[in-house]
């Protein structure tokens, strides 16, 4: 194993092995730190989910991370240790990016090259770029974005420098786009001043892919990054320029995928909606689900059930609490926000379960949290990585009672209208 990677949330997680896996580098996922042995893989993600825990919670679990990677890695030792954040920089002044970095770095800091690491949440593809430390969405600056509301991170300045710097004990430095532009020896010089003048960090900008390669070979000899995907996609090569892995075009391979499929949709992002509606607009069989109905204690779960097994041999069911922003937001109010979640969250994770136990094999689920439920009810503790459905968007195989089940784990923002069927499409 050359590559350990943590990653602070579960479909971030799935994103950056997607990203690794597209470059060649066999890739496999554990939800949490496990307590077996690791699978077999040139590069392993483990995924947290310590994006909005307590800063010193973070730290821990990260460095326990870091241990088990460590171990997992055998004598050979790891080569490079990637902690995973989101692309628009999800935290606040307490945290968790800086803390975490600070204390990936204590600890890696008897390896070679240690003291130095860079962050880059670039993610180009997606619309995420960095220049001159400042984040864009798209067009807009983080701060424009709509991540200056997020209930839990709001991001109210774009300047990475001084968000970075607010959270980390180290001093934060730059490195330029213009720097990035003359190529790796630029950068490795670049590195060589910010240490000599005492920084311990530094933002990369990087607009493009290009810039990403360049990055990630500036920097394939650090024991630490820290980024986005983004900078993944340049690292398989950097590590087979240095005969550490042969990439492998069948990295993202899977088993043949078939078997009854079902989509469950517990996003409300507008990205969700739009796949929910062009699903019912193309007059595939949907089950919404009522969560007024599921307050009052009504047997909901099994009504979707009902429904979806009337449809399933003829073709996928889609089960859905996806609601617009107006209706999500009367729906809160009268139930409470947390209370309505945990309820959703419940119930779609039963339908799973369910529908699994009857035999669907194919599974397509919408939503960070979402996801996290579902796979928490199916007990699944590993994910073979496989072909991207969009960027960010991996198909994955678990094993569960002796079978292959392949899960399709999409955050909620990704993914464009036909995202639910254009998955199914890519399986028998
Ligand atoms: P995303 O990736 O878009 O953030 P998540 O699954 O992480 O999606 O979060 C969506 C949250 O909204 C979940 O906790 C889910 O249970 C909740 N939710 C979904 N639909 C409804 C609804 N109709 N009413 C209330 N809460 C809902």
């Amino acid at each position: 194993m050359i590559l350990g990677v943590i990653a602070d949330d579960f479909t971030g997680a799935t994103d950056v092995a997607s990203m690794l896996v597209r470059a060649g580098l066999r890739t496999a996922l554990v939800i949490g730190v496990p307590n077996g042995a690791p699978p077999a893989a040139d590069a392993i993600v483990v995924a947290l989910k310590s994006r909005t825990v307590p800063a010193a919670d973070a730290v821990r679990e990260s460095l326990a991370a870091l241990r088990w990677l460590q171990a997992a890695a055998g004598v050979e030792g790891l080569r490079q240790c990637y902690f995973k954040y989101c692309s628009t920089f999800d935290s606040t002044p307490a945290g968790n990016i800086g803390p975490v970095t600070d204390a990936l770095m204590d600890a890696l800091s008897d390896q070679p090259n240690a003291g130095f690491s860079i962050a880059c949440p670039a993610f180009p593809e997606n619309g995420r770029t960095v220049f001159r430390g400042h984040l864009f969405v798209g067009d807009e600056l983080l701060s424009d974005s709509g991540m200056r509301n997020h209930p839990l991170t709001p991001m109210t300045d774009a300047n990475l420098v001084r968000v970075l710097q607010a959270q980390c004990r180290r001093r934060v430095g730059l490195i330029r786009h213009d720097t990035v532009a003359q190529g790796v020896a630029a950068v490795r010089e670049r590195i060589a001043v910010l240490r000599a003048e005492g920084f311990g960090v530094a933002v990369a900008d990087a607009i493009a892919n290009a810039d990403l390669r360049v990055l990630g070979e500036a920097c394939a000899d650090l024991p630490l990054l820290t980024a986005g995907s983004g900078l993944a996609l340049g690292l398989p090569d950097a590590y087979a320029a240095r005969g550490w892995v042969q990439p492998d075009a069948q990295a993202a391979r899977l088993d043949a995928m078939h078997g009854p499929a079902a989509v469950l949709s517990g996003s409300c992002s507008l990205a969700t909606n739009a796949q929910v509606a062009a699903w019912q607009a193309a007059g595939k069989p949907a089950f919404a689900l009522d969560v007024r109905a599921l307050a009052r204690g009504e047997p909901v779960a099994e009504r979707a059930l009902a429904c979806a097994r009337a449809h399933i041999a003829n073709g996928p069911v889609l089960v859905f609490a996806t609601a617009p922003a107006d209706a999500l937001k009367a729906l809160q109010a009268e139930l409470g926000a947390a209370e309505a979640g945990a309820w959703v969250e419940a119930c779609l994770a039963q339908v799973a379960l369910a529908l699994v136990n009857a035999g669907v094999r194919r599974l397509v689920v919408a939503g960070g949290e979402t996801s996290g439920a579902v796979v928490q009810a199916l007990a699944i503790s590993t994910l073979r990585i496989g072909p991207a459905i969009c960027p960010g968007v991996p198909w994955t195989q678990a094993e569960r009672a002796g079978a292959p089940l392949w899960l399709a784990l999409k955050s909620g923002n990704f993914g464009g209208p036909g995202f639910f069927a254009d998955a199914l499409a890519m399986t028998a």
